[in-house]
Parts: structure tokens; sequence; C-alpha cells
């Protein structure tokens, strides 16, 4: 009894992984590392020197076994490899020594930021402001876990989100962040999406072959259109072009057919005749797609032809399923973000085809919205909705979301960074607390006004309307955004003496900088007095974009107004 009762005392004892700058423990990595594997042993080596001061030796498996080892993902000493998913890991403690294995290419590396910021502690806020805690002594509580994420494919699209390090370090693996060899790569899109204008451009098409584009009331019409998805050509370029792709593009996961971003959906008889038996224009395009896919997947197993459904193709057919090698991005474009997905009642078709199309595939993807597109700095109250939606989305099957934020030029939307972090954190893990998330991310990033951010999302967030992705910066009742310019004024002043806290709050400040100039008559004094130093904040912090259709240097010239416009 004594010796089970010390044999279990003894795996409840937390590994010592550094101590006043010293440390026994070397990292172990497999004979043929991978650039992410052994780029997740520098980045651990990193860390926990800056953690403890020590400095721990890599070596790889051909080295004779030490008592106390990091292994990352060596076969010969990792006894039971648990079966992972895709970018699965698992994290064990077995006596002194630390076990990690993970799915290639990117697992393992994962599975090291994991081990760091659930386990020891650090943060990687945004680019600029990190957390990495200083200890005499760095100790590892016993840990058993295997785990492989609910979504295969997450991506954050905002600009802040771009940089390759800090997207490898929130396990952010999709197509726009700059992710290298040594982060493991990413799932790429070729291209990324809208491809019938790639597949046929109309300008150099049409005059010879209208009857390859849409038909409309009788007649066939150039861009804005899409194809007509009855006529074989059409197929036969399809999968020509697809197939080039393939060949220039090798190292692409999913290569793009669907819809221009229009409508004009092709009426032929033909067209409409498919259209009609599967209850919407979903109908015609995806027995093309099937087509497309069947034809692919011969030669190509392992490749995947995604396709939307989005605007007029969202709802789900009535007899059609998509062949396993097809990707379905489902997109909630009209959906109001004041509410969750599940509750609000302007959201019940969207739900309905969510769950329709749930039920035919099992690698569903969401292409999911979280700005106003029409002023990217417009206080945008969804916070209190991205948990809910994320799970939501995890509950039913999604196993790719795609969050389209700020993602041109400078960036700089409304909390870009706080958005970009908190998302991450969601598509990584669903469940993940986004009030503890916001909370210590406000704090380190503004300093002595961390609570003060906290006021302002409680006070926009305060039963908010219905809005969508237009939402306008009217939006702020104006009682709430007077008292939204008093607390970042109180913030100036209690970052009086932290510079760098300081520049970050005044870029956020921008939001109700730009909230309020919105909802100032351009014929007042005040406009101009509050015009000349927004812009040039705008250009301090590298700002480009004031909405998708307009950028900074057009919004200048807007200023002042043309008489007519009095
Ligand atoms: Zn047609
Ligand atoms: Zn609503």
């Amino acid at each position: 009894m004594l010796l089970i009762w010390m044999a279990l005392a003894q795996d409840q004892t937390p590994l010592l992984l550094a101590e006043g700058s010293r440390s026994d423990y070397r990292i172990v990595l497999p004979a043929d590392a991978l650039p992410s594997e052994k780029y997740a042993a520098e980045e651990l080596r990193r860390h926990l020197n800056q953690m403890s001061g020590a400095d721990l030796a890599v070596v790889t498996e051909t080295e004779a076994p030490h008592p106390r080892e990091i292994v990352l993902n060596a076969p010969t000493r990792l006894a039971d490899r648990p079966k992972l998913g895709r970018d699965g890991y698992s994290i064990r403690t077995r006596g002194d020594r630390l076990l990690i294995a993970g799915d290639r290419p990117r697992g393992t590396l994962y599975a090291v930021y994991v081990l760091l910021e659930e386990h020891l502690g650090c943060r990687w806020f945004t680019r600029e402001v990190t957390r990495i805690p200083r200890r005499d002594r760095v100790e590892l509580a016993p840990i058993d876990l295997a785990h492989t994420p609910v979504f295969e494919y997450r991506e954050v699209f905002y600009t802040e989100a771009f940089d390759g390090d800090w997207a490898a370090r929130h396990r952010s693996n999709g197509n726009q962040p700059r992710l290298e060899p040594r982060h493991g790569g990413r799932i790429t899109f070729q291209p990324f999406v809208h491809s019938f204008e790639h597949i046929l451009p109309s300008a150099k098409h049409f005059k010879e072959h209208p009857e390859y584009f849409s038909e409309i009331d009788g007649r066939r019409r150039p861009y804005p259109t899409q194809l007509c998805l009855t006529n074989p050509d059409v197929l036969r370029i399809a999968i020509e072009t697809v197939r080039r792709w393939i060949r220039e593009k090798p190292d692409a996961t999913l290569y793009s057919v669907s819809q221009n971003d229009c409508y004009y959906n092709c009426r032929c008889a033909a067209c409409r005749a498919l259209d009609e038996a599967e209850g919407g224009p979903i109908g015609s395009l995806l027995a093309f797609v099937n087509r497309v896919a069947e034809a692919i997947e011969k030669d190509h197993p392992d490749k995947l032809i995604e396709t939307l459904a989005y605007q007029y193709t969202r709802k789900p057919p009535k007899t059609l399923r998509p062949r396993p090698n097809v990707r379905i991005r489902l997109c909630s474009i009209e959906c109001c973000f004041g509410h969750p997905l599940a509750e609000c009642p302007k959201n019940k078709s969207f739900k309905e085809d969510l769950i329709g199309w749930s039920k035919i595939t099992d690698r569903l993807y969401v292409w999911d919205y979280v700005v106003s597109f029409a002023h990217y700095l417009a206080p945008f109250p969804n916070f209190d909705v991205l948990g809910p939606n994320v799970r939501f989305y995890a509950e039913h099957g999604v196993k790719g979301l795609f969050e389209q934020g700020q993602y041109q030029g400078g960036g700089c939307g409304e909390l870009s960074e706080l958005r970009a972090y908190v998302l991450a954190k969601l598509l990584w893990n669903p469940r993940a607390d986004v009030r503890i998330a916001i909370e210590e991310f406000t704090d380190a990033v503004y300093g002595a006004a961390g609570p003060l951010l906290r006021d302002y999302l409680r006070l926009t967030h305060d039963a908010p309307p219905h809005f969508t992705i237009g939402a306008a910066p009217s939006l702020l009742r104006r009682e709430a955004l007077e008292r939204a310019v008093g607390l970042f004024d109180e913030g100036e002043k209690r970052l009086k003496d932290d510079p760098d806290a300081l520049k970050r709050w005044r870029k956020a400040r921008l939001s109700i900088d730009y909230a309020r100039l919105m909802r100032t008559s351009r014929r007042k004094a005040e406009y101009k007095e509050r015009f000349e130093p927004f812009v040039a904040a705008c250009r301090e912090f590298g700002l480009t974009h004031i909405s998708e259709g307009l950028e900074l240097g057009r919004f200048e010239k807007s200023y002042p107004p043309r008489p007519e416009e009095y």
C-alpha cells in the first residue's frame, strides 16, 4: 500500500523545469524533425529562457536518453503515440519526463503553444504586447491530455492577425496569414473565392460565347454575371481550369469553384429546371460543382473543391448532396449580429439553412462577419455574441470557420487587435472564456486604462438593437457617445506617464472620435475642428481604409464639402 501511495504521490509532484536560471531538462527532437518541430523547440527554449533565464539544450533522439527530457514528437521516446486528428496533439507527464506528440505538420508546435499559454501563463496579446511571466522556479503540474481542435480550418481575417508568428501562436491556420514552413504552413485556397470570373472572364469570352454566361429574361448578360451551369463547354473549361490550378499551385488544399460576388444567376431553361427541382439556385450550382469534383478526385484524391452557399445559393438543396471532396462555405452576410444567431428572430432563416446544411454534409465551413464594412471604425457591439455564435457553429458540426473583419491595408478597425485575439481564442476552443480574455488583454494593452476600456464595452453593449454588417455609427446613442468620450478623456489622464499604453489608447479612441465626427453636421465649425486631427491620427496609426470601399485619401478629400452639399 505504501508503495502505491508513493507512486501516486510521485505522479502528483510537479516537474521543476527550471530554477534560478538553471535547468536539468533538455529538449529532444525527432531524427527527421520538420521545420515546424525544430521551430517548436526554438520557441519552447526561447520562452523558458525569458521566463527563468535558463538555457535548455536541444538534442535529437539519436542521443542517449536522459532522465529529464521534454520530448517533441520523437517516436523512439513516445511509447504509445495517441491517435490524433488534424492539428491534434497530446501533452503528458511521465515521471520526470514531459512527452509531447502532435499531428504533422503543425500539432507539435501547437502543443508547445498550449503548454506555454494554458499551463505556464504566457500570453501573446498583440504583435507588440506579450506577457511572459518571469519566475525563479518554473514548475509544471502533471498533465495528461490529448486534444484535436473542433474546427479543422480556423481563419481570423484581420490585418492585425496576418502576422505569421502571431497567427501560429494562436493556432490560426488559414489562407491569409504569413504562415511559413516553420509555422507548419497553412490551409490554402486557389483562388480564394468568387472564382467564376477566374474560370471564364466575361470581358474575354462574352462576345464570342455569350451562351457561357447567365441568361436573364431571355438575354445573356456580361459582368456582373454568373456562368451558365448546364452548358457542357463551361463544365469542360471549369475542369480544365481546376486541373491547371492544381498544376500551378500543387500545395493548395482547396480549389474554389464559386459564384461571383453578385446576383444574376442563370435562368435558362436547363438551369431553371435543376433549380426548381432542388428548391433554389443551389440546384444548378451544386450539380455543377459535384461534376467538377468528380472529375478531379480520380487524379487528385487529396484535393478539395470549395464553393459558396451565399446569398441566392444559401438554402440547401432538397435531394443533391455535396460529394465528399466538396467543401461548402455557408455565408452569414444577411444576419443580425446584435443578438446570437440561435436566438434573434431576424436570423431564423439562416439558422434553418445552417441546420439544413449540417444534415447533408459533415464538412461544412462557415464564412462569418464581425465588423461594419460600411464603417470600419464604427462601434460594432457584437462581443457578447461571438462566443454563442462560434459555439452554435461547433454544435452543428461546422468544421471550418472564417471570420471576416477589417482585413484591408493597414487595418486599424474598431478594436481590431482585441477582436482578433478573442476570435482566435474561440476558433481554437469554442468554450474559451471571452470575459477573461478581454480582461487580460485590456489590462495588458491599456495598462491603468484597462478597466475604462471594459466600461466602454459595457456602455456600447448595453441592450444592442438589431444590426447587420452595414451598421452605422448612429448605432451608438448620443448620450452613450458622450459618456464614451468622457471615458477616453479619463484614460488619457490615467496614462500620462505610460507613453506606450497611451499610444495604444489613442488608437482605440479613433472609433469614438470617428463616431462623433460622423454625427456632427459638416456645416458646423466643430466638424472642421474634429476632422483634421482625426485624419492625422488615422495616418499616425496606419489606417488606410475608412470602409471597404473608401480609402483614407478619398475620405480626406471629401472635406470641405462642395457648395451643392450645403
Ligand atoms: Zn443556364
Ligand atoms: Zn437581432
